[in-house]
């Protein structure tokens, strides 16, 4: 993995979720974006090297519509930029890890990505991203 790309926060409402993250980090968002695969809207923010993600369900099917339910608001994932993300995915799986999407899925931010499974990673889901060349 090449290196922590951004972090993935689930929210109830994304404009209040922009206006709150603008407050503290001091800076709006720079874009947002829908990501229809996944049924929800997001909005990054940049700070430093690494992205703030901050994702809004669209339907009641968004993974995020049902975090927010299981668990409520909060941290959702952590994203690592891979290289050539079929390799990563390979390489994973036989180290036991449970891979969520073996065909690698469009994601937000013009990436290819795919997601680890918590039970496999102590809790946290892993986010795999590529960026599309
Ligand atoms: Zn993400």
């Amino acid at each position: 993995m090449i290196k922590l790309e951004h972090l993935g926060f689930a929210v109830k409402n994304l404009s209040e979720a922009d206006e709150l993250y603008g407050r503290l980090l001091g800076t709006g968002p720079y874009k947002q974006e829908k990501v229809p695969s996944e049924h929800v809207i997001t909005s990054f923010f940049k700070v430093g090297d690494v992205k703030i993600e901050l994702l809004e369900a669209t339907s009641n099917e968004s993974p995020i519509a049902g975090f927010i339910k299981k668990r409520g608001e909060g941290i959702h994932h952590v994203a690592f930029e891979v290289q050539n993300i079929e390799l990563e995915i390979q390489r994973l799986k036989a180290q036991g890890f449970q891979i969520i999407y073996e065909e690698p899925k469009k994601g937000a931010d013009n990436k290819l990505v795919t997601f680890i499974h918590p039970k496999s990673t102590g809790g946290i889901l892993v986010e795999l991203c590529q960026e599309i060349s």
